[in-house]
Formats: C-alpha cells, sequence, structure tokens
C-alpha cells in the first residue's frame, strides 16, 4: 500500500490527499523558484506523489504560478518547471506539477500533515544558484549537484530501500 499523504495550506482553505511510493523528503532544492516560493530557510523539500489518486478540497482557493522560461538567472530544476499551485488566501505552496510528467505530482513537504518517513541520506541540488548566506548541512551519506541529480525520487527511494510498495 503507498503511504496516503494528507496535507493542506496554514489557513485550511485547502486541504488534499495524495498516495505516494516515494514519501522521504530527501530532495532539497535550492533553486531561486523553491526558495522564493517556499523555502525560508534557503531550500524546498519536494516528495513525489501520483497525480491519479490526488483528491483536493477548497480547488476554488488554489492559485498557480507557472515560473518563466529556462536561463541562467531564472533556473529551473527538473521537478521546478510547471504548475506550482499555492493557496491565495495565505499564500502556503502545496505542490507543483508538471505536464512533462503528467502521471506525477510534486507535494511541498512543507505542506504535509501526515508524518513522513526520515531520509537516511538527502540530496542537496541546484546549489550553484544557493543564495549566499545559506550554509547547507550536508550529512556524510549526502550528495550535492551544482543543478541537477541524474538520480530520480524513485530511483533515490529504489536504492535506499524506502520504496514504498
Ligand atoms: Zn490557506
Ligand atoms: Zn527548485
Amino acid at each position: 500500500m503507498p503511504l496516503l499523504l494528507k496535507g493542506s495550506c496554514r489557513c485550511n482553505a485547502v486541504r488534499f490527499e495524495v498516495e505516494s511510493h516515494t514519501p522521504v523528503p530527501f530532495m532539497l532544492c535550492y533553486c531561486s523558484i523553491c526558495r522564493k516560493q517556499q523555502g525560508g530557510g534557503g531550500f524546498a523539500i519536494n516528495l513525489g506523489a501520483d497525480f491519479e489518486t490526488l483528491r483536493i478540497e477548497g480547488k476554488r482557493n488554489l492559485g498557480v504560478y507557472q515560473a518563466g522560461i529556462e536561463d541562467d538567472e531564472h533556473p529551473q530544476c527538473e521537478i521546478s518547471s510547471g504548475e506550482r499551485n499555492f493557496c491565495k488566501k495565505c499564500g502556503s505552496a502545496l505542490w507543483l506539477y508538471d505536464r512533462t510528467w503528467p502521471e506525477l505530482v510534486h507535494p511541498f513537504a512543507s505542506a504535509i500533515d501526515t508524518d513522513l518517513p526520515k531520509p537516511p541520506e538527502k540530496v542537496h541540488l541546484m546549489l550553484k544558484y544557493k543564495a549566499n548566506w545559506v550554509e547547507p548541512e550536508i550529512g556524510k551519506d549526502d550528495k550535492i549537484f551544482d543543478v541537477c541529480p541524474e538520480e530520480s525520487i524513485a530511483d533515490w527511494h529504489k536504492r535506499t530501500g524506502m520504496w514504498v510498495d
């Protein structure tokens, strides 16, 4: 059974549920889009989940932000392109959706109320674009990337034994 993730914005105008085989919050993105839209600590943590299981309450309160085209000043990591959904009332960032991978949705770990598994190791990506004041805490088994890793969220979960069947 995949893990059922329940999430909400801060003001509760939007609530959602989605099933995930890949619920470990291991991937920290330091790109400027994630940082400005959600990442007060200098990064955002993205999860992977199955889009077709996404159920939303309070859909009318959703705003969608489509980040601009890719260039060096405004980079997009592979999961940062596409549509960023947020609550129009309180501003909480909720999830990313990208039509390039229509079967997936990427909730922000920050929006999830369900307890998540703890990551045995982390991936820090888009470090080339981090703000100067951010000092990433790199654990001894963590992996770091200037831009994007080749390993997908699914492959990471399979390699580390964290995939939820
Ligand atoms: Zn809200
Ligand atoms: Zn990002």
